[in-house]
């Protein structure tokens, strides 16, 4: 479906939180730069901001009427390392905080973060060079690897603020790409491409706050109580969704997640049918969740009224937040919303900011409709 493709209207000061939110250390378990800098920009534009006790931030804007409560959660958390020891020629070890490829890491930069400050450093292994035919054939694979921050031995490397548990993040800066729309050989408007870390899935929270944003900004009346958060340590096994779930209660969940674009060479329709810069992509299953079917329908017949563009996508294999929160309490009808991103867990990933639009748009068209009947609609048989 293509709609309002190109419509690039995030404000100069959308984009500055979203580089802030995307540049900062907030490896798994260690969320609270991210989160305050959440915290920072949607306390003016919300009525209570709480937390749960494992550090996700809930912020919520009161419509009105008290319920339903519609939970917007989008995790703050990245892929990245922690310190798994510090050998004698003062290379540190690490294990991975969310899943890794081994091959997207060799070579490298990263940021440990210690009681001293931050020390830049390069993940690397034995050179090519003094490999044999048949080990440089071979994907070096994550034990093998080091992170190497120029110690010459443990003591320095101990000296600099090194320790076991120290958190490591990847070393890369956001920056966007303005590029013009071509499609069958026309010119089709514009768009703003970001490059940047940790979109999976600092976008979500980004979209969660542009929403919360948007509803005070334009005193947009809606008739439930949103709940934004920024959830803790999903790439780890969905962890802070459960204690988001128990906080809140929500009445209804659109999870707002990354997809993995499938406009990458090699990747098949069927594996991943979405693609940069045709719209938010809307989940209809992946190995977590089922979507509520009333649901899903109500988010597609609301996005083709106010014509705003959407794919519609299935993931065979991972899951988000909402695969929590739809069985917490006695289950919570659920959906995932999400930004067609390429190379995701990488150093770097890319996505459009009209689809980011594009979502904010469409959630801001749903919560508005999003009243106590038509969320009882969605479990009734
Ligand atoms: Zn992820």
């Amino acid at each position: 479906m293509i709609g309002a493709i190109g419509e690039v209207l995030i404000s100069k000061e959308s984009m500055k939180f979203l580089e802030e939110l995307t540049n900062c250390f907030g490896p798994s378990g260690f969320e609270k730069e991210p989160a305050r800098i959440v915290k920072g920009y949607v306390s003016k534009y919300c009525d209570s901001i709480t937390t749960d006790k494992l550090g996700s931030l809930l912020f919520t804007k009161k419509g009105s009427a008290e319920k339903p409560v519609v939970l917007l959660p989008g995790h703050v958390d990245e892929v990245g390392f922690m310190v798994s020891s510090i050998n004698k020629a003062g290379f540190l070890t690490f294990n991975p905080l969310g899943g890794w490829f081994d091959q997207v890491l060799l070579g490298q930069r990263v940021k440990v973060k210690t009681a001293k400050g931050i020390i830049p450093g390069i993940i690397a292994a034995k050179p090519p060079h003094l490999l044999s035919a048949e080990e440089r054939g071979k994907v070096v694979t994550k034990d093998k690897m080091f992170i190497d921050i120029g110690a010459s031995n443990e003591d320095e490397a101990k000296e600099m603020g090194v320790r076991l548990g120290n958190p490591v993040m990847p070393d890369s800066c956001f920056s966007t790409i303005e590029k013009k729309i071509y499609r069958d050989g026309k010119k089709k408007g514009s768009d703003t491409i970001a490059i940047g870390k940790a979109f999976d899935d600092r976008i979500g929270t980004f979209i969660a706050a542009e929403v919360v944003r948007t509803l005070s900004v334009q005193k947009i009346k809606h008739p439930n109580t949103v709940v934004g958060a920024a959830t803790t340590q999903e790439e780890v096994g969905l962890r802070g969704a459960r204690t988001t779930a128990h906080v809140v209660n929500p009445d209804v969940c659109l999870t707002l997640e990354v997809d993995i674009a499938g406009d990458v060479p090699g990747i098949e329709m069927s594996e991943a049918p979405t693609k940069m810069g045709l719209g938010p992509s809307i989940t209809t299953y992946d190995s977590s969740m089922i979507p509520n079917q009333e649901l899903l329908e109500f988010v597609l017949s609301t996005a083709d009224r106010s014509k705003i563009p959407y794919q519609l996508s299935q993931i065979a294999r991972g899951g988000t937040d909402a695969g929590i929160i739809h069985i917490s309490n006695a289950g919570c009808p659920s959906l995932v919303i999400g930004v067609p991103t390429r190379h995701i867990h990488a150093h770097a990933g890319l996505l459009s900011l009209s689809d980011t639009e594009n979502a904010i748009k469409l959630l801001v068209e749903v919560i508005k409709k999003m009243d106590r009947k038509k969320v009882d609609s969605f479990t009734e048989i």
